[in-house]
């Protein structure tokens, strides 16, 4: 049979070809597991590994996790971006640490209940730590199996992850599920590759539906193009005396519990060289009362790419004549900038050589 194939193939490939060292393989800590598996969620595996030596290092147990102050966490995050994901993490390890003694759930129903976890990371977990059988079903898992098996259902409709989340059930290994679900990951990230996959040396290409039909390149199907939405920011960065004013972002919002500069979403690209007239505006006016302004500089357009959107921001430099108004914002000194958790867009401003002396 045909999974039959799929599975002995895949698993003969991973004893004698795969070498993919990572440091979370073969680890049998949940806790360890559901870390790696958080942080790779959105995020590729060689961004990931330096991420994941950091926690493990500064948060060997998940108690230590959880006692540890949020600022401190986030701090570590930062750069990863997808902040809920971090916000699910303290939830998590308090949760474990406080309610269930610091046991990590062992069921993959019980594991599936923890914030951030959907059915890929479930399976992941339970397979990993408890060698429970779930297959693992994510972009690598049915990408490979609608070209081996030549299925055109599109992969992001309900039918198609119906379809194929059966499949990948009756093709796991039941009697070793962790090393099949990784091998079939490790598979499609190094072989079955989404761009250019090595079919010329793949060992189920005798087999594959894809190949044989010459269909490689038109598989997965997906039904729904992506659409990318656009954000603009004028950021202020507004000094006064030794310090610069920040605040963090609370809203459910991209980079929810990040430092940001004085702020200003636009409602479009506008024409970047008018700053100053956006400074005119009511929502600096206000923040600035009686005081004024000296411009010290204007940086050029500064881009993040997020999955679904790319934000742009342009960056004045201000020195303030008097403190502002409100407490919206707090001036923190400059050397504590540093200890802050910022966006990276912002990292990339203050980290500027022509920044970083002065402000970082
Ligand atoms: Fe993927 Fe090509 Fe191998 Fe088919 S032959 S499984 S498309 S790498």
């Amino acid at each position: 049979m045909q999974t039959r194939y799929f599975r002995d193939v895949l698993l003969d490939w991973n004893a004698r070809e795969n070498t993919r060292q990572m440091p979370w393989k073969g680890v049998k800590d949940p806790y360890k597991i559901w870390l790696s598996e958080i942080i790779l969620q959105q995020t590729r595996v060689e961004q990931g590994l330096a991420y994941y030596e950091r926690f493990v290092g500064a948060f060997p147990t998940i108690s230590d996790l959880a006692a540890a102050p949020d600022d401190r966490i986030f701090k570590l995050w930062e750069g990863l971006g997808y902040y809920s994901r971090c916000k699910n993490l303290i939830h998590t390890a308090r949760l474990v640490s406080e309610e269930k003694m610091g046991q990590f759930p062992d069921t993959y129903n019980d594991i599936l209940e923890l914030k951030g976890v959907g059915s890929y990371t479930a399976a992941a977990i339970a397979s990993f730590a408890y060698g429970l059988p779930h297959a693992v079903v994510d972009g690598n898992v049915l990408r490979v199996l609608s070209r081996f098996f030549g299925i055109a259902t599109p992969i992001d409709t309900t039918e198609g992850k119906t379809e194929l989340t059966g499949l990948a059930d009756r093709c796991l290994d039941r009697g070793d599920p962790a090393t099949y679900n990784q091998a079939l990951m490790d598979f499609g990230a190094v072989v079955c590759k989404p761009a250019s996959p090595v079919c010329g040396s793949c060992p189920l290409q005798s087999r594959c539906a894809a190949f044989r039909q010459d269909k490689v390149a038109l598989l997965p199907v997906k039904s729904k193009r992506m659409v990318r939405k656009d954000r603009f920011f004028l950021y202020v960065v507004a000094e006064y005396q030794d310090g610069i004013y920040v605040r963090q972002r609370t809203a459910k919002d991209i980079w929810q519990h990040l430092f940001e500069f004085i702020g200003h979403e636009l409602p479009a690209e506008t024409d970047w060289e008018d700053y100053t007239a956006l400074l005119e505006g009511a929502w600096f006016r206000e923040l600035l009362g009686k005081g004024s302004y000296t411009i010290l500089g204007a940086s050029p357009v500064y881009r993040q790419l997020l999955t679904h959107r790319q934000v742009k921001a342009r960056f004045i430099h201000l020195k303030l004549t008097r403190p502002l108004v409100g407490e919206a914002f707090k001036c923190v000194q400059k050397g504590e900038l540093s200890s802050l958790a910022f966006p990276r867009l912002l990292n990339d401003y203050l980290r500027a050589p022509v920044h970083a002396p002065q402000l970082f």
